[in-house]
């Protein structure tokens, strides 16, 4: 087939993929199976995200890493690392700025070259972003759509990105949030200004204690820990219409 054609084939593709969407974010997973999604934002990062691999591929688990590309241009090897060992790598940014205080025709821009390029890195199609902090507004949520990404956030956190809270809180909170179908969010890197934020200073994190926990609450109630392509197996997603309004521009 000739570029332009699988050009065509691909515009195709997602726009009726747009017109069938519905209006939101996707927040968790209606499915029959006993399944939970873990999810990493703000990797992939040398000496944390590759002992999460290790802990993952020991408890035969998988998760869906949304990246910065920020992160992944210094480590491309270790991105593509996360699809060899089963893993399902999805968009996160170019950096972690927040989308709602992004220009429209900017954030547009940044949506079609970071899906490029984080394609280009990895060589396979990437089907999911979530905004930094979670934050879209109605105009940016277009402009995800219109590069043929669909947005994710999550139904539950560990909540390791607030530094007030200590990792018995976190495992609190990932316990109370462990169910068929949850999207938890949890993170293998404290965004910074490397990724152009200043987000203060870093918690402190057990991050390998909270992964194995979660891991351990999983198993006690039965449930497989799994990418969300992977839960879309056997289940549908649920969509949630979450906005911000614009700000600080
Ligand atoms: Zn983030």
């Amino acid at each position: 087939m000739s570029l332009r054609r699988a050009g065509l084939r691909r515009f195709g593709r997602d726009a009726i993929r747009f017109a069938l969407a519905p209006v939101g974010s996707v927040v968790s997973v209606r499915t029959s199976a006993p399944e939970l999604v873990l999810t990493y934002d703000d990797g992939p990062v040398a000496g944390m995200t590759d002992r999460l691999l290790e802990l993952l591929a020991s408890r035969s688990a998988t998760a869906t890493f949304f990246v910065l590309l920020s992160r992944v241009r210094r480590d491309p090897a270790l991105t593509r690392a996360l699809l060899e060992d089963g893993h399902e790598v999805a968009l996160h940014g170019i950096d972690h700025v927040d989308a709602a205080t992004i220009a429209p025709d900017v954030f547009r821009r940044r949506m079609h070259d970071g899906r490029r390029e984080l394609e280009d890195t990895i060589g396979r199609e990437v089907r999911w972003y979530r905004p930094p902090y979670g934050h879209l507004t109605f105009a940016g949520w277009r402009s995800v759509r219109d590069a043929g990404l669909t947005p994710v956030i999550w139904s539950t956190s560990v909540r390791d990105g607030a530094a007030a809270l200590t990792d018995d809180q976190r495992i609190a909170a990932a316990r109370a949030g462990a169910r068929r179908g949850a999207i938890l969010l949890a993170h293998d890197n404290f965004a910074s200004a490397l990724d152009g934020v200043d987000d203060g200073p870093e918690p402190q994190v057990d991050r390998l204690r909270l992964a194995s926990e979660i891991l351990d609450i999983s198993a006690a109630r039965g449930l497989r820990v799994r990418s969300l392509g992977e839960a879309l197996e056997a289940g549908r997603v649920v969509n949630r219409g979450v906005f911000v309004r614009p700000r600080g521009r």
